[in-house]
């Protein structure tokens, strides 16, 4: 029997509150990936977003923090947006100064 890598699917996320909410899981509509319809995500993922003064709500320059998930079976990125999940498109940015092919 295969052994996976199981477990890793099940549960809340660590560092999370264990609230006790009375829902009826099963009875609930399932969010699934906008591309493959996978149900189940990656979470923990986190990405951090620069503010201006100007956009930021405290009115300070500073850096948040944005908490995504990410699909375990195609790996897009999404975010919940009303009822469905969104995909997030993020690019990644190479870092000043590191270019290989100079
Ligand atoms: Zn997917």
């Amino acid at each position: 029997m295969p052994n996976g890598d199981g477990g890793r699917i099940m549960g809340a996320p660590p560092g999370q509150p264990n609230v006790k909410v009375n829902i009826n899981l099963t009875a609930l509509e399932t969010s699934v990936c906008p591309e493959c319809g996978c149900p189940f995500f990656y979470t923990n993922l986190a990405i951090y977003k620069k503010l201006t003064s100007v956009e930021s709500p405290t009115g300070k320059a500073e850096t948040v923090r944005v908490i995504l998930s990410q699909c375990m079976e195609c790996g897009i990125i999404v975010q919940p947006k009303g009822m469905e999940l969104e995909r997030v498109l993020i690019e990644k940015v190479e870092p000043e100064g590191e270019k290989k092919d100079a």
